[in-house]
């Protein structure tokens, strides 16, 4: 079973066995594994906007 991180409450999720699904047993977060690595994917490029905004008001 593979982990992954929930992208709601941040704690471990579940990649089920065929790769179909990520699963979260603490919030209740569920959804296709491409949509999740999407939603991961625009997670990363918030945070460097928001870090590029930081480096800005220097
Ligand atoms: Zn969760």
């Amino acid at each position: 079973m593979l982990d992954a991180k929930c992208p709601v409450c941040e704690k471990r999720a579940r990649v089920l066995d065929d790769m179909s699904r990520v699963v979260c047993d603490h919030c209740g977060y569920e959804d296709e594994y491409d949509a999740y690595i999407e939603r991961m994917k625009d997670r990363i490029y918030s945070i460097v906007d928001e870090f590029m905004m930081d480096r800005q008001g220097c």
